[in-house]
């Protein structure tokens, strides 16, 4: 969302969502050419403001807690990784890599399992005791019946969510539900247009966000996102993320940590034997021992080993 003589409206810091005040902005130019990009979800100052048009520059990002890429948001500070009992059902190895390409951003991670209604109640147990050994507690839910989207929306709120996981699960249908305003949302987005709702129907928007935009270069297409501001404070992204995690930016030294369980061993009182462990082929290792998912760790690892090796021979 950011080219020549773009605009953003944006909402000033006011608390519960909404109530800012919306102004169309355009970027300073000097910020322009320095490449700071502005994304939704940045704190801003905004300068040489004309209350009566609402309009403003916007004179310098703040810096950013966290930059999530896919979808383009600043300062997203809890990612919720849903998937489905049911249709499809959740694929361990899968599920893994959601998990990891999450938990390497180093930002807190929500588990959510949806189509609750599709499965019985030992399918439920069963992952729930799984999913608990790898060190994640499941929101159980299901967006047909509303089930669960309560204790959703305790950890919706008051941050700023994206939601992520493969496609069919329900992404799309949660935001949708979180839209409709049944479900704490205020009828305002951050970047985009300022919209009264009436009654709870919302044009289906999900995926409009084509927009194109003239780069120095030439074309090059970015996608729309807008944060949803929930109620009780906090937004949402109104673009699910990471539809194939890439594990780009996960190495072998950080992989280990991209593990509850390897955390949760090493936080103990022993140590292994080596200093940079990584946990693989070492003598008096403390991580090689009995947890469910340390084949999905090696094959992990392999498949960063073999990238970073790539890497070092295309330098
Ligand atoms: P996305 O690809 O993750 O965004 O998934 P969608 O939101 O497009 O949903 C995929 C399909 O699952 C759609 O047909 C939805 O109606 C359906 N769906 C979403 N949530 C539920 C649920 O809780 N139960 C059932 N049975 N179907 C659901
Ligand atoms: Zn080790």
């Amino acid at each position: 969302s950011s080219s020549e003589g773009v605009t953003l409206s944006l909402l000033s810091e006011g608390g519960g969502g909404g109530e800012g005040v919306e102004l169309l902005c355009v970027v300073r130019s000097l910020l322009k050419k320095i490449k700071r990009r502005v994304l939704v979800g940045d704190k801003v100052l905004v300068g040489s403001i004309d209350w009566k048009d609402r309009r403003g520059v916007i004179e310098n990002v703040f810096e950013r807690k966290t930059e999530v890429l896919d979808p383009p948001v600043a300062n997203v500070d809890h990612l919720l990784v849903l998937f489905s009992l049911e249709q499809p059902k959740p694929e361990e190895f899968s599920l893994t890599r959601f998990l990891v390409e999450a938990e390497s951003t180093r930002i807190p991670v929500t588990l959510a399992l949806n189509k609750a209604e599709l499965v019985n109640e030992e399918t439920v147990t069963l992952w729930k005791s799984k999913l608990r050994s790898w060190g994640y507690e499941p929101i159980i839910c299901s967006v047909e019946t509303k089930s669960g989207l309560d204790s959703l929306q305790f950890y919706l709120r008051d941050r700023t969510s994206v939601i992520v996981g493969p496609s069919g699960v329900g992404k799309s249908s949660l935001i949708n539900a979180l839209r409709s305003n049944h479900f704490g949302l205020l009828p305002a987005e951050v970047d985009g247009h300022f919209n009264s709702i009436s009654g709870s129907k919302w044009l289906d928007d999900q995926r409009v966000g084509e927009v194109s935009a003239r780069s120095g270069r030439g074309k090059h297409t970015t996608r729309h996102v807008s944060l949803l501001p929930l109620s009780g404070g906090g937004y949402v992204a109104d673009t699910p993320g990471f539809s194939l995690p890439s594990l780009l930016k996960v190495t072998k030294q950080s992989l280990p940590l991209c593990f509850p369980e390897i955390r949760e061993i090493l936080s103990g009182p022993s140590r292994c034997a080596f200093h940079n462990c990584l946990h693989i082929w070492e003598p008096e290792c403390i991580v090689k021992t009995d947890w469910e998912r340390y084949p999905y760790y090696l094959q992990l690892f392999d498949e960063i080993r073999i990238r970073e090796e790539f890497q070092l021979r295309t330098l």
